[in-house]
């Protein structure tokens, strides 16, 4: 069994912070992230509201996140994680690499893609249904694409193929936007977005093997070569279910001094329950679990 000071699960904007602060104070540290490096920031176009920072790329800002933890001498160790447990006062994480200890433990596994729970919507991802206009983008290019969602990261994401695709549909089903008004506002001012609002999508309509298009469920139909699925996030705990509790959503039991149910655990980021999910909170968690952890 390897040992550290401090473990933390997730390599996204809480977990990174946390690497930062328990690595400069002197502290082993180990980060564990079997997805991809950054959590869902990564993903996202584009950060304008990060303080200090104007304008920078979700990808831009993780790297350096990522360098910054690693420049302090943290560790990377890129697998999942499948299990905490306890034994004295030495806090294990079971992965595929082995059995990892420490003091204390981490949690900030963040959150994923919410799907849009329409029938086939699986079988085409990647035939034009896709999560991550960051990602995929690129291939729609010149192309007839629609967002669903309302929140900022749909809203962020229809800004983006705004510049790449000939028309961009952004299907939501209330006609207020939960995202920010600033970035609504600037979309309406785009002359290749059309909004489509209180609406939502019935069903995915096929053109061989991939996407051709949607029927809304006012009976309307929308030809498409793209659909990016933006309608929100949920957390993914069940590794750690059997050691500290969660809600009834499935979010990691912690108030803002970021600590679970089990002593030497914390959790820190959109795995909590918490009621902002935002990359400033992300961070300040990151930094009240480091320093907690660390007995500072
Ligand atoms: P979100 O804010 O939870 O928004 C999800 C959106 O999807 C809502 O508009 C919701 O509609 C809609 N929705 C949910 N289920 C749906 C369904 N089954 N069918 C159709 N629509 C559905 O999620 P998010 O946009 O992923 O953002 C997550 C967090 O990250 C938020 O705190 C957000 O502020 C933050 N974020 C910020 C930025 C930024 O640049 N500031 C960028 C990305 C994300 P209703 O509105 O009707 O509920």
């Amino acid at each position: 069994m390897t040992k550290y000071d401090v473990l933390i699960v997730g390599a996204g904007c809480a977990g990174l912070t946390a690497a930062i602060y328990a690595a400069r104070a002197g502290r082993r540290v180990a980060v564990f992230e079997g997805m991809g490096i950054g959590g869902q920031i990564a993903t996202s176009p584009l950060v304008e509201n990060y303080p200090g920072l104007a304008s920078v790329s979700g990808m831009e800002f993780s790297n350096s996140l990522l360098e910054q933890a690693m420049g302090f001498g943290a560790e990377l160790i890129p697998t999942m994680v499948s299990r905490l447990r306890a034994e004295g006062d030495l806090r294990i994480l079971e992965t595929d690499e082995g059995e990892f200890a420490a003091p204390a433990v981490i949690l900030a596994t963040g959150t994923h893609h919410r799907p849009l729970g329409v029938a086939g919507e699986e079988e085409m991802v990647g035939r034009g249904v896709s999560y991550c206009a960051t990602c995929d983008g690129a291939f729609f290019r010149g192309k007839t694409v629609a967002v669903v969602g309302g929140g900022s990261a749909a809203l962020v994401s229809a800004g983006m193929l705004a510049d790449l695709c000939e028309k961009v549909y952004l299907i939501h089903r209330r006609t207020e936007f939960r995202g920010e008004a600033a970035l609504a506002d600037r979309l309406r001012s785009r002359e290749n977005v059309e909004m489509v609002l209180g609406e939502t999508v019935a069903e995915l309509v096929k053109s061989g093997a991939v996407l051709g298009g949607v029927t809304l469920a006012s009976g309307r139909s929308l030809t498409l070569d793209g659909l990016f699925v933006a309608v929100g996030q949920q957390p993914d705990n069940a590794a750690f279910a059997d050691a500290v509790e969660l809600d009834e959503r499935g979010y990691i039991r912690a108030g803002e001094d970021c600590r679970t149910s089990m002593p030497g655990v914390w959790a820190a980021g959109d795995c909590r329950t918490k009621a902002v999910r935002q990359l400033t909170t992300a961070a300040a968690d990151g930094t009240t679990a480091a320093l907690a952890a660390c007995g500072v």
